[in-house]
């Protein structure tokens, strides 16, 4: 853990390449090659001819491009695919998912490899963490998977989510470095509106998030109703109370027509009554907030079940009446790909559960 990801040429900005190519190098010259990594998603800087040839020479001596690579690569029924993609860096590999939905596309990125934050019902947790991700491997899994099925992140309906491994709050640096880059016009070319980031919530980070002048939209791992069952289900919460996440998130500076977002994962028996979704509904009164249910995707040694559609659709009538609230359905569950099921299960795992 803590590992730090040898520097590649993917995540650097202008200012950073402008130092990599040393005294008298022409700032025109930083944002060709910025533009050949984000805007046009070259593979190999050798594409880019109009480079002269002594300078991709010298980038080439200097950093590796750090594209990442398919390890596997899983096609669920229902559309969704899940990639094992390869770090350079270090030969690790990372979960990346993407969901087509009639005409939109949803990425699903990591911030790290694994999650140190210990929920109880989240196959994630079960491998602790391996390291944080840089700048560049976040944007790495987008230009892979926009590359690979001819997304275009200009186009309006492609969106990205930073919810797959990891808890991205405790990578802000890399994370908003990364974002500066996907939603730079001169670089990836993606909207801040269509970018969402989820955390369990790490409190002190959300201001911090808040401030940043590019920045996602915020969801909330909110899970539990109230303190006690929250700290039963996410641990973290002995170190950062419910009631100081609710402050924190009141304080959160959202601008015109934005919201923040609430993901509650139903448990049955656990969080699942209609007294927990009036408590949720006191929780989140005043803010301007939508609510996204996610019933239990089951995994092995998760000490959960599944809640009927019965009891999911009583308690979403309970908190419709007071805020925007949808129920998420589960995307590629047949390959292990759907929320809180990233642990980089194999093949041969699949069988038990198609
Ligand atoms: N670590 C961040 C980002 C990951 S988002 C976070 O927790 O917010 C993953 C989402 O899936 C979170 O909202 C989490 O609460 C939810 N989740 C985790 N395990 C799940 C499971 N087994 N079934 C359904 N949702 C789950
Ligand atoms: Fe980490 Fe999110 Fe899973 Fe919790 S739900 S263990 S924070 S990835």
């Amino acid at each position: 853990m803590g590992q730090r990801a040898q520097p590649t040429l993917l995540g650097l900005d202008v200012p950073d390449l402008l130092e990599l190519l040393g005294e008298g190098a022409r700032p025109y010259r930083a944002r060709q090659i910025y533009d050949a990594l984000y805007r046009r998603n070259v593979a190999d800087l050798d594409e880019q001819t109009a480079l002269p040839k002594e300078l991709r020479d010298q980038l080439r001596s200097q950093m590796p491009h750090g594209r990442l690579e398919v390890d596997q690569r899983f096609d669920s029924a229902d559309g969704t695919t899940r990639y094992l993609l390869k770090l350079p860096a270090d030969g690790r590999s990372v979960e990346t998912v993407l969901m087509p939905q009639d005409d939109r596309h949803t990425i699903c990125i990591s911030s790290q490899v694994g999650c140190p934050v210990d929920c109880k019902f989240c196959l994630t947790a079960q491998m602790g963490l391996e390291r944080s991700l840089s700048a560049g491997e976040i944007v790495g899994q987008v230009l892979h998977v926009c590359k690979e099925h001819g997304l275009d992140p200009r186009a309006e309906h492609v969106n990205i989510v930073m919810m797959g491994m990891g808890e991205p709050l405790l990578n802000l640096p890399n994370v908003l470095k990364a974002t500066r880059i996907l939603c730079d016009a001169h670089g990836v070319g993606f909207s801040q509106r269509r970018i969402t980031v989820s955390t369990s919530g790490i409190v002190p980070k959300i201001a911090e998030l808040g401030a940043a002048e590019v920045r996602p939209h915020l969801a909330i791992s909110l899970n539990a109703s109230h303190e006690e069952q929250r700290r039963e289900l996410m641990p973290i919460t002995k170190k950062y109370h419910l009631a100081d996440l609710m402050e924190a998130c009141k304080a959160f500076p959202l601008r015109p027509r934005e919201f923040l977002f609430f993901e509650y994962v139903m448990l049955r028996g656990v969080n699942d009554t209609d007294a927990d979704a009036r408590r949720v509904v006191a929780l989140l009164a005043n803010m301007r907030a939508k609510v996204n249910f996610i019933a239990l995707n089951p995994g092995p040694g998760i000490p959960f079940q599944t809640p009927d559609p019965e009891r999911v659709a009583s308690f979403q009538k309970i908190v419709m009446k007071s805020m925007p609230c949808y129920v998420r359905r589960p995307r590629g569950l047949d390959i292990y790909a759907a929320c809180g099921q990233l642990k980089k299960m194999q093949t041969e795992d699949l069988v038990t559960i198609q």
